[in-house]
């Protein structure tokens, strides 16, 4: 069991607010990834929940029992910590023991969860080596090991791979993935790569500002953002987001902007200042649908598999980017028409930036 619930915890330092009254549960064997920009507070609620750092408010819950106040060796929280931090001059199997020796466990005891744990770990094979003899994916490997060995309710990660090259960080995601599925344990993972998020997680949880911005599984996220936010963040390239104003006309609800009117639906509102959102791979050239854009193609990035178009549309030339198969001819200065199907539309509200509906 390791379910993990967070309650309204808050963290400041100072007049910064780190963390801001977030609430999440965590279920027992979810790959949970904390994921947002560069200071919206992940790695500080990762700590306060291994226990390295004190909350300001609120409390966190493992199987329902609140750890809050204990120390971080008693919460049976395992924070794995990047590749570097095994022991450079003992081997794997000195790097596994480790904690069960400081835990005084008995040699053959010790012995016996080691071999376990490497079995488990499909890294038997290698308990003799050391540190440095090792791939980036076999360290991570040990040093999941070295966290199992103590038998956690759950894996905390802090950005593990971000000091692995692309290539090793792709294989050593894989293994990741693989070693969840095996385990069935529960993790916890911050990063900032959308990738890592999308291609990992069970669930993300998106922060921006020390606020939950919104959690749910990756194809929810990305296809429901709940904000502006989530909307322009999660997607390479991201959203296209145009400011329009919704009103109701003779019983129909439009979208009017620079380049824009589209009626959506049935239906009466008052009127809003609103965001539009379109995915590029949702305005097609030529595409059917209430919103229709006429563009100028302005640059063509062509990337082998696809190319992107970046566009501009409007008196106002706003941009807008398209993404289409590499066999599409276009160049640069030529006009078309984009339209996206009305699923694919995501609307805002301006003022507090959440999803509209
Ligand atoms: P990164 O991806 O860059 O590590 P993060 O999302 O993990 O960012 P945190 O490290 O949690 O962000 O920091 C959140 C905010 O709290 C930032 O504004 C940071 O400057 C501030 N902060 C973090 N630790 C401290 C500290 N010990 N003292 C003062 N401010 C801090």
């Amino acid at each position: 069991m390791g379910s993990i619930t967070i309650e309204r915890v808050s963290r400041r330092f100072g007049s910064t607010v780190a963390v801001d009254d977030v609430s999440l549960t965590v279920d027992d064997g979810d790959f949970l990834v904390l994921l947002g920009p560069s200071g919206c507070g992940k790695s500080t609620l990762l700590r306060m929940l291994a226990g390295l750092l004190p909350t300001t408010e609120g409390r966190f819950l493992v199987d329902g029992l609140d750890v809050s106040h204990q120390h971080a060796r008693h919460r049976d929280l395992a924070m794995v910590f990047q590749s570097y931090a095994l022991y450079p001059h003992l081997s794997v199997a000195s790097n596994l023991a480790f904690p069960l020796r400081a835990r005084r466990m008995a040699k053959g005891a010790t012995r016996e969860h080691v071999a376990r744990v490497a079995e488990l770990l499909e890294i038997g094979h290698l308990l003799d080596r050391k540190p440095k003899q090792l791939s980036g994916g076999q360290r991570q490997r040990v040093a999941v090991g070295r966290a199992l060995v103590r038998e956690p309710k759950a894996f905390l990660m802090d950005e593990p791979l971000s000091n692995l090259d692309a290539k090793l960080r792709t294989a050593t995601r894989h293994e990741l993935v693989d070693l969840h599925r095996r385990l069935g344990a529960t993790f916890i993972y911050v990063t900032h790569d959308q990738v890592e998020a999308m291609t990992m997680a069970t669930k993300i949880a998106v922060l921006n500002g020390g606020r939950l911005e919104q959690v749910g599984t990756p194809l929810d996220v990305y296809a429901k953002p709940a904000s502006v936010f989530v909307a322009g963040f999660l997607g390479s390239p991201p959203m296209n987001l145009v400011d329009v104003s919704v009103t109701s006309e003779r019983g129909i609800v439009r979208v009017i902007g620079d380049g824009i009117a589209a009626d959506l639906w049935a239906g009466a509102t008052p009127p809003i200042d609103a965001v539009l959102g379109l995915r590029p791979e949702h305005l097609l050239i030529d595409g059917v649908g209430p919103v229709q854009l006429d563009l100028v193609v302005e640059t063509v990035e062509r990337l082998g598999h696809e190319n992107l178009l970046f566009c501009t549309f409007g008196e106002g030339r706003r941009s807008a980017v398209l993404r289409t198969p590499a066999d599409v001819a276009i160049v640069e200065g030529q006009a078309l028409r984009a339209g996206a199907a009305i699923e694919h539309l995501h609307l805002f509200d301006r003022a507090s930036g959440r999803r509209l509906e």
